[in-house]
């Protein structure tokens, strides 16, 4: 049924948005211009992709990268494409507190509202249509799953596919967590059966570091990872010098909070990052420790429950402490 209004709807529409959310990382931008390649290849005209802020460089050579708009870098084009849109599709966020400055012209948007999402707690209010599923991988295998009941399946090129692709390899780790189901296995076959490079994928999106990032890594693991035993707890802090002193890059952080997880005994690790005059906050934890729920209740965020965000107003030292006080009552 909300299928085939999909279907409907994508037919009908003459201008269409898709929006991922804040920060985009490989599942929010790998969904959008997945959703994005198929739909010009069914033969829709007037498409856009429109990020709230700039994604990780290295998603850029996706199809249809260089097409997006950046609402931080053209807020009069944004406004005015959110705005005459008659159909506006929202992935990988469920709440328009994801899109931060964008929100408001979301929230005012008369087009007809999409979400595809696998986040918990959907805001029931924010689309006409929620296809929400917090069991899937990732944003990316349900929207392949979404794409191929509404009839898409001869539609999703190598482009798109290469972008879904994408999206489920970087929210599983490469597969190694939220991937116990053989259902994302089956959506990864079909991919590979469209035919996605899987390999030139792998070294475009985890081996093409810059020499920069690769030492902020190494700084960040040598100086500033501590770790509390009693806790089974570890953070990263990293203030807005130390992160122009490596000249850092939307992306470059990517993945740095995971590695404190792999210390046999740590549990739960965060990384704190100082920028434009916040602190934000990105938590993942092993097991029993819903993160999401200590990010609702001390970084104004949320996210899955091993893996989440927020953001700090506090100073540096304040934000750390918070989250020290906070983590007995979690783990
Ligand atoms: P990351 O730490 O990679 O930024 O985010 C981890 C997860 O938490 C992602 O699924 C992301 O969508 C979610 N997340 C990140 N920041 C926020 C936030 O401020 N609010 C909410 N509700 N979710 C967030
Ligand atoms: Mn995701």
């Amino acid at each position: 049924m909300e299928l085939q209004v999909i279907l409907d709807k994508i037919v009908q529409s003459k201008s269409i948005v898709i929006v991922p959310h804040h920060n985009p990382d490989g599942d929010a931008m790998g969904s959008a211009l997945g959703l994005y390649n198929t739909l010009i290849s069914f033969g829709k005209k007037d498409v856009s992709v429109i990020v709230p802020s700039a994604f990780p460089d290295f998603l850029s050579w996706m199809k249809g990268a260089d097409m997006v708009l950046n609402f931080e870098l053209n807020k009069n084009d944004v406004i005015h494409k959110i705005d005459c849109c008659d159909l506006l599709f929202m992935v990988d966020f469920n709440s328009s507190k994801r899109v931060k400055g964008m929100s408001e012209y979301i929230d005012s948007c008369k087009a007809f509202k999409i979400v595809i999402d696998h986040h918990p707690m959907p805001d029931n209010n924010v689309a006409n249509i929620i296809i929400s599923d917090i069991e899937v991988s990732s944003t990316c295998e349900l929207m392949y799953v979404v794409l191929n009941k509404c009839g898409f399946k001869n539609y999703i090129t190598v482009d798109a596919a290469s972008c879904l692709y994408t999206g489920i390899m970087t929210d599983t780790g490469l597969l190694s967590h939220n991937s116990s189901r053989p259902e994302t296995y089956h959506v990864v076959a079909d991919l590979v059966e469209i035919g996605i490079n899987k390999d030139q994928i792998h070294r475009d999106v985890f081996h093409s570091n810059s020499f920069n990032r690769m030492r902020l890594l190494g700084y960040s693991l040598f100086e500033k990872m501590k770790v509390f035993n009693d806790l089974k707890a570890s953070y990263i802090s990293l203030t807005s010098e130390e992160l122009l002193r490596f000249e850092f890059k939307p992306g470059d952080t990517e993945g740095l909070v995971n590695y404190p997880l792999s210390i046999e005994g740590v549990d739960v690790s965060a990384l704190f990052m100082e920028q434009n005059n916040r602190i934000k906050v990105s938590l993942r934890s092993h097991g029993n420790i819903a993160v999401n729920q200590l990010s609702e209740e001390n970084f104004n965020g949320g996210g899955h429950f091993n893996a989440a965000g927020g953001e700090s107003f506090y100073n540096m030292e304040t934000t750390i402490e918070m989250y020290l006080k906070a983590l007995p009552k979690f783990i």
